[in-house]
């Protein structure tokens, strides 16, 4: 699990990163980006680089490998 939550103050409710997150770890209610699932997180840093304000907050665990010839 990487994805640590939102901070509200610098959201700009843009929904990237709940359209780019691969294991939906995201939801969406009243056109807010709530963290749903945190531990489907697979800390792939998606959301937090399409993020246009640093309001994706993660941290930088890896706890499940990447697939075999995968790097970032
Ligand atoms: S780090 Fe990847 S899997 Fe985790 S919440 Fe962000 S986009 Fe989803
Ligand atoms: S990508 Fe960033 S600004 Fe856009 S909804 Fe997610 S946390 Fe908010």
């Amino acid at each position: 699990m990487a994805v640590q939550g939102i901070d509200y103050e610098k959201c700009v409710d843009c929904g990237k990163c709940y359209d780019i997150c691969p294991d939906d770890v995201f939801g969406m209610f009243c056109g807010k980006v709530y963290v749903r699932d945190p531990m489907g997180c697979q800390s792939c840093a998606l959301c937090a680089m399409v993020c246009p304000s640093g309001a994706c907050h993660i941290n930088v665990v890896r706890p499940k490998p990447l697939p075999a010839g995968r790097r970032v």
